[in-house]
């Protein structure tokens, strides 16, 4: 499936069954995952950086509610919104996160700013928007991210660990909470890879818990020489497993095909501590890997000179 150049995108994974989601809904993944294709798609085709594709089509997820990310971000114990994103160059190696924010529209702009103007590679909290202000980027009130959907979603888990009477943090891929992470990664036609992640986390997290998706080589991973990943599921999993680094790794030290690495990070490695979730990769053939070990992942791809394709189960 080689390409000249070409945009992976995923919008979460995680038990998403046919029967689960209206008819509606679905369509209105299809078209947000379209749309964010598009975004990213059409900065590719005119010559545009992946960086920019990139992070062109995690803005359109995270403005959108449908996804735990920006607008869509889930709800912490204290009833807040703490997201992370990250960005990663496969040209320079050089990357950029933020972890905990709280007031960021799109968190992945700021993942940029701090890859592009600090000398540090991952900020938090107050901090990262102390930052932010430096840049102008604006800061939007908490109620920005309020949905009903996501609140209704914290009041479950709530009642949930009252009953378990232990702490009880909801992954958003779990049966009632169906709505993932975000992330794309692509290929320019210079040759060069680049991969973007954001996310709100899991439902009812606290003590100012952070997932995979800012760290590098866990949720996000790229290398001009290998490939671009982002991952989503069950973060600490990723963590343990390094799996973004893992999959480049694989390639670089055994010669793997990206189909190859991307399916044993997944499929044999994750599985087996027990995590759970899924992958998006392209490598520097333009050759693509989307695995995961859950019933669905939200998904899409769009190749040059091709058709966007989009699915959002195992089909
Ligand atoms: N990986 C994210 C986290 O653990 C959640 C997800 O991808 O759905 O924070």
């Amino acid at each position: 499936m080689s390409s000249e150049f070409g945009i992976v995108i995923h919008g979460g994974a995680g038990t998403i069954l046919r029967m689960s989601l209206t008819a509606e809904l679905e369509a209105q993944y299809r078209e947000r995952l379209q749309a964010s294709l598009a975004a990213g798609y059409e900065i590719l085709e005119k010559g545009g950086g992946g960086l920019d594709a990139v992070c062109a089509a995690v803005n359109v997820m995270e403005n959108s509610p449908l996804f735990n990310a920006g607008k869509g971000a889930v709800f912490t114990h204290e009833g807040h919104n703490e997201q992370d994103a990250s960005v990663m160059d496969g040209r320079t190696l050089e990357c950029g996160g933020v972890a905990s924010v709280k007031r960021i529209k799109n968190p992945v702009d700021l993942a940029r700013l701090v890859m592009e103007k600090s000398e540090h590679v991952l900020l938090c909290g107050e901090g990262a928007e102390a930052f932010a202000t430096k840049y102008n980027i604006d800061l939007v009130d908490a109620d920005y991210f309020y949905t009903d959907m996501r609140w209704n979603q914290l009041q479950k888990a709530l009642e949930k660990e009252k009953h378990l009477k232990t702490d009880y943090s909801q992954l958003d891929h779990t049966p009632d909470d169906k709505h993932g992470t975000v992330g794309a990664v692509a290929l320019d036609k210079e040759g060069n890879l680049a991969a973007a992640t954001s996310s709100g986390g899991m439902t009812n997290k606290r003590f100012s818990r952070i997932g995979d998706s800012p760290i590098i080589g866990a949720g996000n991973y790229a290398n001009n020489s290998t490939c671009a990943v982002s991952t989503t599921g069950h973060g600490e999993f990723f963590m343990r497993c390094l799996t973004a680094y893992d999959v480049s790794a694989m390639m670089e030290y055994k010669q793997m095909t990206l189909t190859e690495a991307a399916e044993i990070a997944i499929v044999e490695k994750l599985t087996r501590l027990g995590g759970t979730g899924g992958l998006i990769a392209i490598d520097r053939q333009g050759d693509i890997a989307l695995p995961f070990n859950t019933p669905g992942m939200y998904r899409g791809y769009r190749l040059a000179n091709d058709e966007p394709a989009v699915a959002i189960f195992k089909e």
